[in-house]
């Protein structure tokens, strides 16, 4: 299920976590070569992503809640 970007915090190990608008946390990492999301690593191309939708796997096997939706 496709799901928009509401926000984003940083893991433990400083990977960043999209927080998607059905209440549920997805990573956006960026790990060349195998994962290139070089727009997860400035504040601005981070901003500039806010809305984009992402496949939300948690939706589709109906998990709960990461946090509460906005
Ligand atoms: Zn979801």
């Amino acid at each position: 299920m496709k799901k928009a970007i509401v926000d984003y915090h940083q893991d433990e190990e400083n990977h960043w976590v999209a927080r998607l608008a059905c209440g549920h946390f997805q990573h956006v990492r960026h790990q060349p070569p195998f994962i290139n999301r070089p727009w997860v690593l400035t504040p601005a191309t981070r901003a500039a992503n806010l809305g984009q939708k992402l496949n939300c796997i948690k939706c589709d096997e109906g998990a709960e809640n990461d946090f509460e939706p906005i």
